[in-house]
């Protein structure tokens, strides 16, 4: 039997139009699935129910459409499949690597400034530059915990980071590709990003979660993303070890930038495709622009 082709998947978020960097990521998705033989998919990340909306998806189809991209039919969204995310966060919290979190921001601030002020030091901040969790649902008595979920108190589900890693007892790698398929290994230190959600006060799952067991389910070997996300993919990494699931690939692309060099997001007003195309740019430009002619 021939081997399995390879899969590769683009997985934007429906919160807004895509902009030229989304284009950037689908066409480099849609070039080296190309070079290597792949199937290429398109997933929808639409777990956040308060930014997400159908009409962006539909945004989404029509503008990858207009570029001339094919992915296959049956589109995931992950919106549809909050009980993979469910069983996976089940399959972790039987291993006593999850536990709940009643701070709101506020109180996590405050506690950061407060170990601030006691120590003269500054407090850890993930690769994002958030503050690293400082702990205080930890050590919350169990009982207290359920009693509080019990009566309705909003709360996140956190990694217990440390004993995750614990529990693997052994450095994790990945290995990158490039466009020649040579590939190298690199560690990981998921440790950066401290307990990380793995479900939100208003959504079952997280990116981190949802991404990590649907590359898994869908069977994708190779991901193409931006390197915004190169450090995420350390969480990833993590998540697959503790859940049996196999580590693909990675290729992490540049990143558009705008005039100020800051990267291109849609909460910055970058413009959208579909703005572009409505000013008159064609497909073929867009791509030549972005090295694809
Ligand atoms: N949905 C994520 C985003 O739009 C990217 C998915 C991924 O490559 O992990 O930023």
């Amino acid at each position: 039997m021939p081997p399995a082709p390879p899969v590769f998947r683009f997985a934007p978020s429906p919160n807004g139009r895509l902009h030229l960097g989304h284009a950037l990521s689908a066409l480099t998705n849609e070039a080296l699935a190309r070079r290597f033989g792949g199937r290429l998919l398109l997933r929808i990340e639409d777990i956040d129910i308060t930014r997400c909306r159908p009409e962006f998806v539909e945004g989404i189809e029509e503008d990858l459409a207009w570029l001339g991209i094919r992915f296959e039919p049956g589109h995931r969204r992950q919106s549809a499949h909050f009980d993979d995310y469910a069983g996976a966060l089940a399959a972790l919290r039987q291993r006593g690597l999850v536990y709940p979190c009643f701070c709101s921001r506020q109180e996590i601030r405050n506690a950061v400034g407060a170990r601030e002020a006691a120590t003269g030091q500054p407090w850890p901040v993930d690769p994002d530059g958030a503050p690293l969790y400082p702990g205080l649902c930890k050590r919350l008595d169990p009982d207290d915990a359920a009693r509080r979920i019990a009566a309705g108190e909003p709360h996140v589900l956190r990694l217990d980071m440390a004993a995750a890693i614990a529990a693997l007892r052994q450095p994790l790698r990945y290995a990158v590709f490039d466009e020649g398929d040579v590939r190298h290994s690199v560690p990981v230190a998921p440790e950066r990003w401290g307990d990380v959600v793995l479900a939100r006060k208003d959504v079952p799952t997280s990116y981190h979660l949802a991404v990590t067991v649907d590359d898994a389910l869908q069977g994708v070997t190779h991901v193409v993303r931006g390197r915004d996300l190169e450090a995420a993919t350390d969480v990833h990494v993590l998540l697959q070890h503790l859940l049996g699931l196999p580590t693909p690939l990675y290729h992490f692309h540049h990143l558009l930038l705008d005039d100020d060099g800051q990267k291109l997001a849609k909460s910055r007003d970058s413009r959208s495709l579909a703005d572009l195309r409505a000013g008159g740019i064609g497909a073929e430009e867009i791509r030549r622009q972005l090295g694809f002619a």
